[in-house]
């Protein structure tokens, strides 16, 4: 990373301007680990800097590894953007330690991308309909279900706690395709 790198004693770094750490950087391949203390500074930063970084990119999730943070901390915030012209409204949930299980398996395949994986899209398998449980930013446990698009976010960023990038869940390569051809042909 830059120069402009900050190490912080929570063990996760960052830089002042939030860049989205790019695939091939291997913290986007380990698992993350689990957040327990939800009262300190270094915490609370790393919220802020998420919901920046997300807001910024035009994301409508962003996960914590993404900005070099190996910590359970999702956030999932469907809405149309740029990026996603079609995506639903839904009001942005930060989720920490999230957990799944599956409500629907019935598997869709629909457009993702990922601002980890710049210029491309692919169609991606996820479970129709989901129940998550996670914590809450003041470390209380809630429950959510999720479906179809949202689930769909959900889904992508949980892996990437995992260690996980969508293409992993590609069922051919000829599903995926370059940004500028998603948009003529698809977000059109
Ligand atoms: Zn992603």
């Amino acid at each position: 990373m830059a120069a402009d790198v900050i190490y912080l004693s929570l063990g996760f770094m960052m830089s002042e301007k939030s860049e989205i750490v790019q695939l091939g950087a291997e913290v986007l391949r380990q698992k993350a680990r689990l957040v327990d203390d939800f009262n300190g500074v270094k915490f609370r930063e790393l919220l802020d800097v998420l919901q920046e970084a997300m807001q910024e990119s035009n994301g409508i999730g962003i996960a914590a590894p993404q900005l070099g943070a190996s910590w359970q901390i999702i956030i999932v915030a469907s809405r149309p953007t740029t990026r996603y012209p079609n995506a639903p409204e839904m009001a942005p949930v930060v989720m920490v330690n999230p957990r799944f299980r599956v409500v629907d398996s019935c598997l869709l395949k629909d457009w993702e991308g990922c601002l980890s994986v710049p210029g491309i899209r692919a169609l991606v398998p996820r479970y129709r309909s989901i129940q998550v449980d996670y914590q809450h930013a003041n470390g209380q446990p809630r429950q959510m279900v999720l479906e179809n698009f949202p689930a769909r976010v959900f889904q992508h960023e949980y892996d990437h706690l995992q260690g996980l990038v969508y293409l992993d869940r590609v069922e051919t390569n000829q599903d995926i395709i370059s940004e500028s051809e998603f948009f003529k042909r698809i977000a059109a």
